[in-house]
């Protein structure tokens, strides 16, 4: 049986495109990673989730995938726009400890929320401070070929000596459309970007000298150089969140074809965001991290789950009734799963049908839609779990996992009689009944009009 073409989404032409890579049986994915002032939110595993999935498609396909991740550990500004202060040194002031710490903590934090979602980790995780000296020489390529231009606060980088400049966004070519107006500060031009920043009065705990005087990098050069570095400089698949569209890839796409004379890598993939009440999560606003889904009784997993029923390429507006349904669901899944026998065979046309989801630009949520079907369909039980182990390789939900916290009947019950009573507004009675509940070892945690339990 032929495995069907994988299609991906390419940014660049706006369209699904066939995927082949440059390398026989080899990829080069290069995902941006996070930047570790403070915890990764929700919307941020959201992307990663994405990354995660991208690559278990890979694999399935036969494909051997070199994985990079950075860390943004310097150089993000608050505004994306190349003004305000680092983040990094703002959540170090905000927080009164040095960046070198923080960086250090919200990193390792961030690889225990991956480990908890089933992320496999990166074949290379390379930190911009680690590679300052990279980020100087491509900095000196750019300006030996006479791309940049110094200002008083740094070295930037002339867009508009790059008539390419600004395709993946689709931007005006003519920059701003008349009548707009915005702060460039001494910048020849809106788009034009910093590649070298200086320390200037201010103080800095993150500085390092270089050839145009003491600073840091800006943001967009680390991507560059590290992926260069360690892919090389034309590569299969960049990846990051949708809000890198109009600068940060357009930025990164920018320097390295003014250095490399073509565009780094065949194909840029991105994940839409994920809100809360309608509104963009982000870390300082409205935030979500996973420690607050497991405070209320989830399982990280169940997020998981959740990021499965959506698309990767739609917007997802989080609440706790589609969390709580997302839990059931799993955890329903897997006592089915550990119900039925071992040494069953995966059924071929199952098989067939689920890869040409995955591979139709990952569309999770029909192969999600495929497991009824199997569990529906007339095959002997233990060839649909060897099916559906098999759909997890992909999923990542440990659907071989024995749903060990299973509920006593009669607990259920009573966590039912409550849910019953909140339903008739007898709150105290309720009340009563979820402290009855506690006593016999059990936590009952309401998310909107369902409740979740969890074993004390
Ligand atoms: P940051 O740590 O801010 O550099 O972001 C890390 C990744 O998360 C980037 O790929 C962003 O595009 C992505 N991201 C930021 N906010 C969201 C959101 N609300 N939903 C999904 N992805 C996001
Ligand atoms: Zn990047």
């Amino acid at each position: 049986m032929t495995t069907p073409t994988l299609m991906l989404f390419n940014t660049m032409g706006r369209a699904l495109a066939p995927f082949s890579s440059l390398e026989a049986n080899k990829v080069g994915l290069y995902a941006c990673g996070p930047t570790v002032y403070d915890y990764a939110h929700a919307g941020n595993l959201r992307t990663y989730l994405f990354v995660d999935l991208l690559k278990r498609v890979l694999v399935l396909n036969g494909y051997d995938v070199t994985h990079v991740m950075n860390i943004t550990d310097v150089g993000h500004l608050v505004s994306d726009g190349d003004t305000g202060e680092d983040k990094m040194e703002k959540g170090a002031r905000k927080q009164k400890k040095s960046a070198w710490a923080i960086a250090a903590y919200f990193e390792a934090a961030f690889f225990v929320d991956l480990q908890r979602l089933n992320m496999s980790l990166p074949s290379v995780t390379c930190r911009a401070t680690d590679h300052i000296q990279e980020q100087i020489s491509f900095i000196q390529s750019l300006e030996d070929k006479g791309f940049t231009y110094q200002t008083r606060d740094g070295l930037y980088f002339n867009t508009q000596k790059l008539p390419e400049y600004g395709q993946l966004a689709r931007l005006d070519p003519q920059g701003l459309k008349a009548g707009i107006r915005v702060d460039i500060g001494d910048k020849h031009h809106h788009t034009d970007f910093a590649l070298w920043k200086f320390s200037g009065k201010t103080p800095r705990q993150m500085e390092w000298p270089s050839p145009w005087g003491v600073g840091f990098p800006g943001w967009h050069i680390e991507c560059s150089a590290m992926a260069e570095k360690y892919l090389g400089g034309q590569f299969d698949i960049h990846v990051g969140g949708e809000d890198h569209i109009p600068i940060h890839h357009t930025n990164e796409i920018a320097q390295c074809q003014a250095k490399n004379g073509h565009i780094q890598a065949q194909f840029w993939m991105h994940g839409y965001f994920l809100q809360l009440n309608r509104e963009k999560i982000a870390k300082s606003g409205v935030s979500l991290r996973l420690d607050s889904l497991i405070d209320q009784g989830y399982e990280p997993l169940s997020y998981r789950y959740l990021i499965l029923t959506s698309h990767y390429r739609s917007h997802l507006n989080f609440t706790w009734e589609a969390l709580a349904g997302a839990q059931k669901a799993l955890q329903r899944l897997r006592r089915k799963v550990s119900s039925w026998p071992e040494g069953g065979q995966v059924d071929p046309v199952y098989r067939s049908a689920f890869i040409g989801f995955i591979n139709h630009d990952l569309n999770m949520p029909r192969a999600l839609a495929l497991v009824s079907d199997v569990i529906d369909s007339d095959l002997a039980t233990a060839d649909k779990k060897a099916t559906l182990l098999m759909f997890d390789t992909v999923f990542g939900l440990d659907l071989g996992k024995a749903e060990c916290s299973t509920i006593p009947q009669d607990i259920q019950a009573l966590v039912d009689r409550r849910l019953q009573l909140k339903h008739q507004g007898d709150y105290p009675q309720a009340d009563r009944l979820r402290d009855h509940i506690q006593q016999l070892g059990y936590q009952v945690n309401d998310h909107g009009v369902e409740s979740s339990i969890v074993k004390l």
